[in-house]
């Protein structure tokens, strides 16, 4: 709020948005406003059944989109013909909001570390590769810092820009993963790092905000359980770059990466 005009500057409010969602606090994010006073009951805790499901099941039908999906994705023979699979599919919604084009992946495609973000942001879009804006090249400083430079693959968990940056839906997410899976099946990491809440919330599917996921390892599993690679929630850089001071616990998230990714053998690392 401005002391001198008493109207909220809309840029302070938009980051404080931003910092909740991150921080996990998405309920003032749903798509229509609920009345918690009519309610009587205020709903304290996330549901414990698996968000992505359950969320997505509660949108739009996409059941058509997610099986022309995983027909596409399970043609693709190697990550280009992915790529251009990813480009020639019109299931998902956010290809029709403006984005300028399809976004998929950069790195290394034979890497130990699959990095996934949210979504694409405008940098994204305008240059078509995942994480080249400011968050980005945070995210690469620390991945550099923590030797992991040139050992990662990186993509996000949809593949066009959401208008104005919002965080994409679980029915979005949904119709996308069968193209993440076959980015994973097909690059096949030793490791995944799950880069922001919406990252982890649907690849885990779990109700928890990202200050309880990030730092443990889970077991991911792709939807017919023929994959399963350990996963490291972890802040997202643009939570960092906004937060400086929650680096450290990033930090700390990418060294208890590389501790397994470079002495698996040592005790603690059981999920
Ligand atoms: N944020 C993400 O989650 N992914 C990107 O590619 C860029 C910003």
């Amino acid at each position: 709020m401005s002391a001198a005009t008493g109207v909220a500057d809309p840029r302070a409010i938009e980051s404080l948005l931003a910092f909740w969602a991150d921080a996990g606090v998405d309920a003032c994010f749903e798509d229509a406003p609920v009345d918690r006073i009519a309610e009587r009951v205020r709903p304290i805790r996330a549901p414990a059944a698996p968000v992505h499901a359950a969320q997505a099941a509660a949108g739009p039908d996409v059941s058509g989109a997610l099986a022309d999906a995983r027909r596409a994705a399970a043609e693709a023979k190697d990550l280009g013909e992915l790529a251009a699979a990813i480009a020639a599919f019109d299931g998902c919604g956010l290809k029709f909001e403006g984005a300028r084009q399809a976004v998929f992946a950069r790195g290394v495609p034979d890497a130990p570390v699959m990095v996934i973000g949210e979504a694409p942001g405008a940098e994204e879009d305008q240059q078509g590769a995942p994480f080249v804006g400011r968050a980005g090249k945070l995210l690469d400083k620390m991945l550099a810092a923590a030797g992991l430079e040139g050992r990662v693959f990186i993509t996000n968990t949809v593949y066009w820009r959401p208008s104005g940056n919002r965080t994409p839906s679980p029915q979005e997410q949904l119709v996308c993963s069968p193209f993440l899976e076959r980015a994973i099946a097909l690059v096949s990491p030793r490791l995944l790092l799950l880069v922001g809440g919406a990252s982890a919330k649907a690849m885990l599917q779990r109700p928890e905000g990202i200050l309880s996921l990030r730092g443990r390892w889970f077991d991911w599993r792709s939807a017919d359980e023929s994959l399963s690679i350990p996963a490291l929630p972890t802040l997202h850089p643009a939570f960092l770059l906004r937060q400086p001071a929650a680096k450290k616990k990033a930090w700390a998230d990418l060294l208890t990466l590389t501790e397994r990714l470079d002495r698996p053998e040592r005790p603690g690392d059981a999920i």
